[in-house]
């Protein structure tokens, strides 16, 4: 699974590198595709509930499950959600993160800086004997404390032969509630931010997820080990 999480860091990183005003999703997608596969793996969100693509590419107020598309061209000034997982050797990684596009306009950097602040203020209660409430309540009192809103919706999840496994791991919850966490689980912990509202639309797509009233919102993730001492991000070990 260690292998499945470092490729799938790598293709987020490649995204980032690649990433440029011009460039349509689709454009991007297709890289993060082909880096994928170059590298042993299989792009693990392609074909998910017929999902048809390899990423799911969000921009500006799209929150989650872009759908990459020929027509949606990345311009300056614009964030770009990218989450990807890479199956391989029968596991899965999962990690996301939110790109920006050249100058972005300050509120907008402070909302992209609180969401990945939440996700580590997360992961540090991604303790043994801890509950999966400590982590949700971590992120949404992060969260909450600037001003911002957590999206309820959608949540993050266990992450392992499957993409999607138990437990649920919600980015909202009550400290000491919810499921025991134990060494050797491994989670998907994803703060999904919105800036105006905890409401989210979906597109007439089926999958894209907006933010309720069109503004800015945000998304960080990674698959995180339980152990006896401190958490392992496991997407976070090539630096
Ligand atoms: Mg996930």
């Amino acid at each position: 699974m260690m292998k499945a999480c470092e490729l799938s860091q790598q293709a987020l990183m490649y995204a980032g590198e690649v990433l440029k005003a011009g460039m349509s999703t689709y454009e991007l997608d297709r890289h993060i595709h082909d880096f994928i596969v170059k590298h042993g793996g299989k792009p693990s969100f392609l074909g998910l509930y017929d999902f048809p693509a390899s990423a799911c590419i969000s921009v500006n107020e799209e929150l989650i499950h872009g759908i990459p598309n020929k027509h949606k061209i990345i311009r300056e000034g614009d964030i770009v959600s990218v989450d990807v997982g890479a199956f391989v050797e029968g596991f899965h990684g999962d990690n996301a993160y939110t790109f920006t596009v050249g100058e972005v306009d300050e509120e907008t950097k402070r909302l992209l800086k609180v969401t990945e602040e939440s996700l580590y203020k997360g992961i540090e209660q991604a303790r043994k004997g801890n509950r999966i409430g400590d982590i949700g309540n971590a992120v949404q009192t992060h969260v909450e404390g600037a001003g911002y809103y957590v999206v309820k919706r959608y949540i993050g999840h266990g992450v392992g032969r499957d993409m999607h496994e138990d437990p649920e791991v919600p980015n909202y919850g009550k400290p000491g509630r919810g499921v025991r966490l134990v060494p050797g689980m491994t989670i998907a912990i994803e703060p999904m931010v919105n800036s105006s509202t905890e409401q989210v639309k979906v597109m007439g797509d089926k999958w894209t997820v907006v933010e309720g009233n069109g503004k800015m919102c945000a998304h960080f993730e990674h698959t995180v080990l339980i152990t006896d001492g401190d958490p392992v991000i496991m997407t976070l070990t090539s630096h």
